[in-house]
């Protein structure tokens, strides 16, 4: 079985982690070594969380010498916001420079039922799938917990001045969330504790391109978050081509994993299935894929796939993702077409990151 490419080594210039980085259980067994009480953890997460203040100074309820000692073994922001698009649908696109200055971008949708945003968690990606901007640089690193949760926290701060809230997560910016796996556990524990941001794990939604191993572990992790395949091809000669990861974790080992997840957790999946004009969206490939998932409880949700300037797929014409959707109906698979927004601010993923970069570099 062909390796995933080694992760690229990244000199760290950050010189303490952020306090975003810690669990409460984290901040619980550093305030113990400091002789402190362990509540004082639930207050530390009741200032980043519920108050968001900006600074350790405006934690009024701890002492003098705590908040000094706080100052000194973390930092608070590491994320500076660079640009910050709104369409005219009212999806935000933020921008954010990391320390390191790399850069990552995070979307807010808005919906009907709530606010939804879509995180990053790798900045960039080292899995090559054909059709994705994101991975044209490669991996450069992966994103500290902190700057995940970061992302959620300077939304949030956005939506405050409005009186709003962050109503659900999905791990599925820039990045395969599973190749930086303990980040994004301790990410997830901090956003949905209900001393964090108390997002309800059924609030978020984890997909993955299908690391194999990974998906066991997920699945045996005992949470309740929504989880999601970019499965993208009725079978496995048509899956390598648009994803390599498909040579490592061979479509049949994918479907196994699922079936255990599935089995453990008791919840359905959903399959992302993003529409290649000519490549996966013909009725053929519509019958495979029922025949593919047919024992498996899931939902398809079918993405007509934007152009990708430095890719060359086209999109699938609306009637014939229609009859995608009509012909796997028929056969009793459960499926939506994905609703797209923020189609005037580059809202595909990885789109406005690779624009900055060319730009940086001419
Ligand atoms: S689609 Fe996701 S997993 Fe595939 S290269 Fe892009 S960011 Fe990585």
């Amino acid at each position: 079985m062909e390796q995933l490419k080694k992760e690229p080594k990244t000199k760290k210039v950050l010189d303490k982690p952020s306090i975003y980085s810690f669990t409460l259980l984290e901040l619980e067994k550093w305030l113990k070594e400091q002789g402190e009480p362990k509540f004082r953890s639930g207050q530390i997460f009741e200032w980043l969380y519920t108050k968001r203040v900006t600074t350790f100074e405006d934690m009024t309820n701890l002492s003098k010498e705590l908040r000094e000692k706080l100052a000194n073994e973390f930092l608070f922001t590491t994320l500076k916001e660079v640009v910050k698009q709104t369409s005219q649908d009212g999806t935000i696109k933020f921008l954010f420079e990391l320390y390191d200055g790399n850069s990552i971008e995070t979307v807010l949708m808005r919906h009907d039922y709530g606010n939804s945003i879509c995180v990053t968690s790798q900045c960039g990606c080292r899995l090559g799938c054909t059709f994705c901007a994101s991975t044209l640089g490669g991996l450069k690193r992966n994103l500290e917990a902190g700057e995940i949760v970061e992302q959620v926290v300077h939304v949030q701060r956005a939506l405050d001045e409005t009186d709003e809230r962050v109503s659900s997560i999905v791990v599925m910016g820039i990045g395969e969330p599973f190749d930086n796996y303990d980040e994004l556990m301790n990410f997830l524990r901090i956003v949905n504790h209900d001393k964090g941001l108390n997002i309800g794990a059924r609030h978020i939604t984890v997909s993955t391109s299908g690391i194999v191993p990974k998906i066991y572990e997920f699945a045996d992790e005992g949470m309740q978050i929504n989880f999601a395949v970019s499965l993208h091809a009725p079978n496995t000669e048509i899956r390598s081509r648009l994803m390599p990861v498909n040579r490592a974790f061979p479509l049949p080992k994918l479907m196994d994993s699922i079936r255990y997840y599935i089995k453990k957790t008791g919840r359905r999946v959903t399959f992302e299935y993003g529409l290649f004009g000519g490549v996966n969206d013909q009725i053929e490939h519509a019958v495979e894929l029922a025949e593919l998932i047919k024992d498996i409880k899931c939902h398809v949700n079918l993405i007509p796939v934007n152009y990708v300037p430095e890719r060359d797929y086209v999109r699938t014409p609306r009637e014939q993702i229609f009859a995608f959707e009509k012909e796997l109906k028929a056969r009793g698979i459960n499926v939506t077409i994905r609703r797209e927004q923020g189609h005037d601010i580059d809202a595909a993923c990885g789109q406005l990151r690779a624009k900055e970069r060319k730009e940086e570099t001419r």
